[in-house]
């Protein structure tokens, strides 16, 4: 037992809560998807090293998440059994941001110049902070597994926290009790009601049961949530709300899925794979470290969430994999290194892109949606999985020169290829629009040759490692002499006449003037109504991509 001691929080976590606190955003019940995320975590963190050490248990090996409510104190108190809290433990974790989500929607809420962050945190998990949205001061104590010591960490919201070490007779036997003393407004949720029909609408699919107690009611304790894995039910079982809410469960998001895989892999190894597609953007797509989200579970055990089950273009995927061979004991580093993670990863993978394929065949327009999203981060596995890019060009969808806006398939390109056309033509940038305007697309344009639009970053990378699409190479419109002289004009474009006397002398001219930074100074076929265009020689960079490193300092 400690004094309290007393600590300023984190300079961005004042200015999370200060947004929670001054927050307008009426959805406030996802406070309790959040603190009920949070128990279901540390009751499947024990159940993993309990695999090492089943001690851990003790004679309680149940995972359970109780929400005991005091309408007269007005009071919600959210506990777990699960692996539960040292006083040091509350200091790395309840004062610093944690988890890069969160950072994400920091960066977001910090460059958010119109008041937009009121919205963003419906649309985004803000972790445990959020319980401040609907309490003046939340209390918590925990006692970590396998210990006689308990903590307490307490706060207002407003700019400090204390932690304690306590007498382990005011914690639970293990795990966690979160208190929220709720603020005048939020007072409901210390009733029975409200708060079951959060916890169906938001929590009902946790792997772990919950219950719920009234204090001063007559009715017992009453189990809400069964904590049955989802994805171990047949599917028929299953309705699209269920679906729904899991996925908003897993995949710590508020939209729908946009796209729903569950299946179950039978033959060599055995897995259950239960994956979504968001709606929209999660926060965190750009992040540098590219990291997917998937779930590894084996056994029904959550093993982790760092085993990189899909390749990084596929980051956007949610959800999880439940392995019914891989060894329990196993360490996280060797699962790693397992052939059986191989072949899942392997599967799993092969599998999404088959799906999508066959939505973008079957419903091109619930396709172009997840294309809109997910695109730019899909054609990374242009350049980075040599065996997958044939099938991901056979996905890529472009906007081209003569689209109209509209997306098009390299198959919808290749079929109007001009005669004499060898090669798909692109141009990249930063802007679709000022690259549709560009005038190195004007010899194209009075040809009726399409041209690929390519606005994103990665556009730059994927065309310089040689993909082809039905024999056909990707040359940029930037790119030394394309030789377009073999494919006549297209009626009603005026025609390049020979080089005139005039024309030569300017050429000699510009040579001169600008002899230390071009190579080369020449007549092209490539312009119908601007003069000059600036070019990549044949063999050089694309103009895009030497911008861009350029900029990076390379
Ligand atoms: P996240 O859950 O994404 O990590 P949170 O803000 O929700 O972010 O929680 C921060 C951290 O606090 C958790 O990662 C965990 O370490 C700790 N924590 C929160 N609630 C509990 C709990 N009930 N039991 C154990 N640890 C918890
Ligand atoms: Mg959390």
């Amino acid at each position: 037992v400690s004094a309290p001691e007393t600590h300023a929080f984190e300079a961005d976590v004042s200015k999370l809560l200060h947004m929670m606190v001054h927050s307008v955003y009426s959805d406030k019940d996802v406070f309790l998807r959040e603190l009920i995320s949070n128990a279901a975590d540390a009751c499947e963190k024990l159940r993993y090293e309990a695999i090492s050490d089943p001690a851990l248990f003790g004679d309680d090996p149940q995972p359970r998440i109780t929400l005991a409510l005091d309408k007269e104190a007005g009071t919600i108190v959210v506990e777990d059994n699960g692996i539960g809290m040292s006083a040091a433990d509350m200091g790395e974790t309840l004062g610093t941001i944690a988890r890069s989500g969160t950072k994400a929607f920091m960066d977001r809420l910090t460059a958010d110049k119109n008041g937009e962050g009121q919205q963003l945190i419906g649309q985004f998990g803000v972790g445990f902070y959020s319980a401040f949205m609907v309490a003046g001061n939340v209390d918590v104590v925990s006692r970590r597994a396998g210990t006689d010591e308990a903590a307490s960490w307490s706060s207002d919201g407003l700019g400090t926290y204390t932690i304690a070490k306590v007498d382990p007779a005011v914690a639970p036997a293990r795990g966690t009790r979160v208190t929220l003393h709720l603020l005048d407004d939020a007072k409901t949720y210390a009733e029975r009601y409200t708060v079951e029909r959060i916890v169906k609408a938001q929590s009902g699919h946790v792997p772990v049961p919950i219950f719920i107690k009234e204090l001063g009611s007559e009715e017992e304790e009453r189990q809400v949530a069964d904590g049955a894995a989802l994805w171990t039910k047949a599917k028929s079982d299953i309705s699209e709300e269920d679906y729904a809410d899991f996925y908003r469960s897993v995949a710590g998001q508020f939209d729908k899925p946009a796209l729903t895989l569950h299946y179950r892999a039978e033959g060599r190894h055995e897995y259950s794979v239960l994956t979504f597609i968001p709606e929209t953007k999660p926060f965190d797509l750009f992040d540098p470290d590219r990291k997917g989200r998937i779930k590894l579970y084996v056994r029904r055990v959550f093993i982790t969430d760092e085993a990189e089950i899909l390749p990084r273009y596929l980051r956007f995927v949610r959800g999880l994999v439940d392995s019914a061979d891989l060894p329990l004991n196993m360490s996280r580093e060797m699962i790693q290194d397992s052939p059986v993670l191989s072949a899942i990863q392997k599967g799993v993978s092969n599998r999404i892109l088959s799906e999508l394929d066959k939505i973008a065949t079957s419903e091109p327009d619930r396709y172009r949606a997840i294309w809109e999203n997910f695109g730019a981060v899909l054609k990374e596995g242009l350049y980075e999985d040599f065996e997958r890019r044939a099938q991901l060009l056979g996905l890529a969808r472009f906007k081209t020169s003569m689209s109209n806006g509209e997306w098009r398939s390299l198959k919808d390109y290749a079929a109007s290829l001009k005669d004499n056309q060898t090669a798909i033509y692109y141009a990249t940038g930063t802007d679709l629009d000022r690259i549709a305007q560009s005038p190195q697309l004007e010899g194209f344009k009075a040809r009726g040759i399409e041209v690929l639009l390519l606005p994103d970053q990665v556009d730059s990378f994927w065309t310089t490692v040689g993909a082809d699409y039905d024999g056909k190479p990707f040359k940029s419109v930037t790119q030394g002499a394309t030789d377009l002289s073999l494919i006549p004009l297209a009626e009603g474009s005026a025609a390049t006449d020979a080089p005139s006397e005039d024309v030569s002398s300017f050429i000699s001219f510009a040579k001169d003037a600008l002899a230390d930074q071009v190579s080369d100074v020449r007549v092209s076929d490539r312009l119908t109504t601007s003069a000059v265009c600036i070019v990549a020689s044949e063999s050089a960079m694309d103009l895009q991509l030497e911008r861009m490193l350029a900029a990076a300092g390379q």
